[in-house]
């Protein structure tokens, strides 16, 4: 029996996650910041509830602790993230960032990543296939991004996050060899994060999502993919 964690799964590509990994026989936990929406989305589904909210050490220990008292985990999904809009919702572009915007933008999705990542390596450890999928972009990518043109996408801080899970997820790699680690890339998918104005199915952008948290112990690690197969850093 497999136990999954999907961090930020009440909705969205996290919530598809649970939903195909509950069919392919995982046991899963929905993490989710607010208790009620998470309990929804795991009754929805099958799946059982657990409040996380990554940017808080005392929810991300006390989930740690339930979800090691009902018999550990064997794979975490770092999804929950954010992507902070102006006023008029707009993308933020250098002239308009500040601190703060990069700030809240990293806390939840680098320093969750880490926070999240670090409270479970002890009940990874302790699974015989321990694996961690990091959900990135392919906006995080210097290789596919910095030679697109200025106004695909001006934003700076969530580009800026998803580059730095790139570097996180290679150096966890390295440093942990038994576990299978990697960053994925779901596509521009019609979701809250962007208005639910991407082009693909929450279906289709969970699919990588999925793949990577089913790896076998003798996969790959320290990679970057998306659903057409492995992307340039
Ligand atoms: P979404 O529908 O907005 O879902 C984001 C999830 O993260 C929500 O459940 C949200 O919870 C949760 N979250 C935000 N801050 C949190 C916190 N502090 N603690 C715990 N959970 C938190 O977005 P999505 O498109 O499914 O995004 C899922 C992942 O895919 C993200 O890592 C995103 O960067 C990545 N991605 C998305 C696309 C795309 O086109 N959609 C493309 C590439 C990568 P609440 O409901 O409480 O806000």
């Amino acid at each position: 029996m497999t136990t999954t964690l999907i961090t930020g799964a009440n909705k969205g590509l996290g919530l598809e996650t649970a939903r195909q990994l509950i069919a392919a026989g995982h046991t899963v936990y929905i993490g989710s910041r607010d208790t009620e929406r998470g309990r929804r989305a795991a009754e929805q589904l099958g799946a059982r509830a657990v409040q996380l909210d990554v940017t808080d050490e005392t929810s991300v220990h006390a989930a740690a602790k339930t979800i090691e008292a009902n018999g550990g985990l064997d794979v975490l999904v770092n999804n929950a993230a954010v992507e902070e809009r102006s006023a008029d919702n707009g993308v933020i572009g250098p002239a308009e960032l500040t601190t703060d915007v990069m700030r809240k933008t990293f806390d939840t999705n680098v320093f969750g990543t880490v926070r999240v990542t670090n409270a479970f390596l002890p009940l990874l450890q302790r699974s015989a296939t321990p694996v961690v999928v990091n959900v990135s972009s392919g906006l995080g990518s210097l290789t596919l991004f910095a030679p697109a043109p200025a106004d695909i996408y001006p934003g700076v801080a969530y580009p800026a996050s998803k580059a730095a899970i790139n570097m996180i997820t290679v150096q966890y790699a390295k440093a942990l060899p038994n576990m299978r680690i990697n960053a994925v890339d779901p596509g521009f998918t019609k979701t809250d994060l962007n208005g639910n104005t991407g082009t693909q199915t929450v279906e289709q952008g969970a699919e990588i999502i999925v793949q990577m948290a089913q790896v076998n112990s003798d996969g790959p690690t320290g990679r970057f993919f998306n659903a057409e197969g492995s992307l340039p850093w």
